[in-house]
C-alpha cells in the first residue's frame, strides 16, 4: 500500500511547515494541489475541533487518501479568548495580516505587560477515507509585544512571543518556530497516529 498523506490546508505557510514538519516521515506528502478539486469547506465551527475536522472529513471524503487538517489561532487572555477560531478574519473577511495585528494592538493599547498573556492553539484532525478521525491539540503559551518585530512567518507572528523568548515567533528561524509551535507540538503527537494507520494496513 502507498503511503500517502493529503494535507487539507490552501495557507501556503502552513503547507510549507507542516512539509518541513513531516519530512522525516517516510510518506508521500499531496496537497490540495495534487488531486482533484475539492470543494472549499466553510471553517464555521465554534471550536478549532470542529473546523479542524470538517476540513480533515470533507478532504478525505473526496479525494479517498488519508487527510491532515489543522485549525489554528491566538487566544489572548485580555481578550477573553479572543480572535480565537476567528484569527484569520478578525478584520473583517479578508483581512490581511497586518489588518489583522493592527486590530489587536489597537485593542491591547491600555493592557498592561503582565497582563498580555496568550497561546496560540493548533489542533490536527486527522481522517481516514472511510470517515473515521482522530485529534490532537498543540499550544504554545507567550504574550503579546506592543510593537511588531521580525519578518519570519505570517499571521500574528510579528507580536507573539513564546514563553521563555525575548524575540517574537516572527524573528525566530523556521527550525527554531518548528521545534516550538503549537503547529510543531500538536503534529509531534499526531505522528504516532499516522504511523499507526500506516502500520495498521502494511502488507
Ligand atoms: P485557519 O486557517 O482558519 O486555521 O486560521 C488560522 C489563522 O490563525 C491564521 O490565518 C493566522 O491569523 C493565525 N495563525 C495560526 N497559526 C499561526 C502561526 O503559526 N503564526 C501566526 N498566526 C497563526
Amino acid at each position: 500500500m502507498r503511503k500517502q498523506l493529503l494535507l487539507a490546508t490552501r495557507n501556503r505557510h502552513k503547507k510549507r511547515e507542516l512539509q518541513e514538519l513531516l519530512a522525516d516521515m517516510e510518506v508521500e506528502i499531496l496537497t490540495l494541489e495534487d488531486v482533484d478539486p475539492i470543494p472549499e469547506v466553510v471553517e464555521d465551527g465554534e471550536t478549532f475541533e470542529a473546523n479542524a475536522v470538517k476540513k480533515a472529513r470533507a478532504t478525505a471524503m473526496a479525494a479517498g487518501i488519508l487527510s491532515l487538517a489543522d485549525d489554528s489561532g491566538l487566544e489572548v487572555d485580555a481578550l477573553q479568548g479572543k480572535p480565537g477560531v476567528y484569527s484569520a478574519r478578525f478584520a473583517g473577511e479578508h483581512a490581511t495580516d497586518e489588518e489583522n495585528n493592527a486590530k489587536l494592538l489597537k485593542l491591547m493599547e491600555s493592557v498592561p505587560d503582565e497582563k498580555r498573556t496568550a497561546r496560540f492553539v493548533s489542533v490536527i484532525a486527522i481522517c481516514d477515507p472511510q470517515g473515521h478521525v482522530e485529534t490532537v491539540r498543540g499550544e504554545c503559551k507567550g504574550t503579546i509585544a506592543r510593537i511588531p518585530a521580525g519578518n519570519g512567518g505570517f499571521g500574528y507572528d510579528p507580536l507573539f512571543i513564546p514563553q521563555g523568548y525575548e524575540q517574537t515567533y516572527a524573528q525566530l528561524s523556521a527550525e527554531e518556530k518548528n521545534r516550538i509551535s503549537h503547529r510543531g507540538v500538536a503534529l509531534a503527537k499526531a505522528v504516532p497516529v499516522l504511523k499507526a494507520y500506516f502500520a495498521a494496513r502494511q502488507s
